[in-house]
């Protein structure tokens, strides 16, 4: 087939990190295709997560704590996280450090313009690209379409707006940042607000819900209103910047590879942690994955392990959290009060042992877990039966 070895949709976190990895591993031999709507302008959403040591895009991180806040509704805790790093990279930095290596890729071509269709031919996929049309051996799809409701499965919706705000005091400490503030009205839901000092005047302050629906805009500025000036005594500031955005949280499948030479990856891959939110280390760590297959085989269509513990914890908070058996507020606040902070980090980093996990697992109010676990595992044994069962009438 002529055309490109590899088609990449979306030149977002994910496109763009499967670019980059692919490229540093030293696949130049490989066209690569990138397809995005419209070259990124400016800093349209922010990344955090924790990671030890320095990782691939060091150099576009704009701001590093070692010590996190974790305040729940009446208790406070400062968190020493080494030899963690918890880590802000603004995807402005991102997208011009990419863009810039790939400059130098003369295997790599961008093409902007829409995505239109995809179809599977016997050796390789043909696309449309306002109206062009384009052949890959392999597309990489990272447009993300909402999933749809599965039996059994739990969604919510982690959504959230934030202010960069400028204050004429002193009020922020730059080597600390908070992590969960809880001190905000719950209403039923899982309400926080986390607060990323860049500065001693100023702070990416963001009011986050785990909750079904969306707020009005109006909402989200009063909860931030109020927390700035009921919970930081802060009266007077400026906003420089609002960001907001939506992360699905759910524990649906996502159809990894859904015709043979298609590949999903990043949020539209599963890559955001059900029970967080958490998604850009994980679409780091696919792109790593990848990246290492087509090293060993040539192609890369990878397998992820048939039972994964940590798929199956994620189910289980996540339906605790979603049938509002606990709220966040309690759950999150006492996971780090009765276990280290390294604990809980690792294991939400997904880098634990099993005896962390089982102190941690000791940790939870064990009979409502205990409860929701069984409920999990048959709700999932019932889709795999209900699969199986489909699949050998359809074979006759
Ligand atoms: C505001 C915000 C803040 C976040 N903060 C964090 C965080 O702190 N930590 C964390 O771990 N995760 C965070 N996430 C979650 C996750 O890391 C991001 O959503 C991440 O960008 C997902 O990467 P992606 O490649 O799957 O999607 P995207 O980065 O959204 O990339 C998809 C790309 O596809 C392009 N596209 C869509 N349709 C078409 C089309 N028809 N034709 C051509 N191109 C198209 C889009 O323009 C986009 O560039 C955040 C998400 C948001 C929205």
């Amino acid at each position: 087939m002529t055309g490109f070895d590899d088609i990449i949709l979306g030149g977002g976190a994910s496109g763009l990190s499967l670019a980059y990895h692919l490229t540093r591993a030293g696949l130049s031999k490989r066209r690569i295709l990138i397809v995005e709507r419209a070259p990124k302008a400016g800093n349209e959403r922010t990344w955090c997560f924790w990671e030890n040591g320095d990782g691939p895009f060091e150099a576009a991180v704009h701001s590093r704590w070692q010590h996190l806040w974790m305040h729940g509704p009446d208790s406070s805790q400062k968190l020493d996280i080494a030899p963690y790093t918890y880590k802000m990279i603004r995807s402005g930095d991102f997208y011009a450090l990419v863009d810039d290596w790939l400059e130098r890729c003369p295997n790599v071509t961008r093409l902007y313009g829409n995505f239109e269709r995809l179809e599977e031919l016997p050796q390789g996929v043909r696309v449309w690209v306002d109206g062009q049309v384009l052949e890959g051996k392999w597309v990489y799809n990272s447009l993300y379409k909402p999933q749809m409701a599965q039996g059994g499965s739990s969604h919510l919706l982690q959504h959230f707006r934030g202010w960069v705000v400028e204050t004429e005091q002193d009020h922020f400490d730059p080597h600390s940042a908070t992590f969960m503030d809880f001190r905000t009205e719950q209403k039923g839901e899982t309400r926080f607000v986390y607060v990323l000092p860049l500065s001693k005047r100023r702070a990416l302050v963001e009011f986050t819900l785990f909750s079904s629906h969306l707020l009005e805009d109006l909402e989200y500025d009063a909860g931030l209103q109020d927390y700035l000036t009921r919970v930081l005594g802060i009266e007077s500031y400026r906003v420089l910047e609002i960001e907001q955005g939506v992360i699905p949280m759910t524990d649906a499948e996502f159809p990894l590879h859904p015709s043979p030479h298609v590949l999903n990856i990043g949020t539209a891959g599963g890559c955001a942690k059900p029970s967080t939110g958490y998604t850009f280390r994980r679409i780091q760590r696919q792109a790593q994955q990848i990246t290492s297959q087509i090293l060993k085989t040539g192609d890369p269509i990878y397998l992820p392990s048939s039972f994964d513990h940590y798929r199956w914890m994620d189910s289980v908070m996540l339906r605790v959290l979603a049938t509002g058996r606990q709220g966040g507020a309690e759950f999150f606040s006492t996971l780090f009060q009765r276990n280290p902070p390294l604990r809980v980090l690792e294991f939400l980093n997904e880098e634990s042992t099993p005896a962390q996990d089982l102190a941690l697992m000791l940790s939870v109010n064990i009979p409502l877990f205990v409860a929701t676990g069984l409920e999990v595992t048959s709700s999932s044994l019932q889709h795999t039966l209900k699969h199986s069962l489909k699949r050998s009438l359809a074979r006759g």
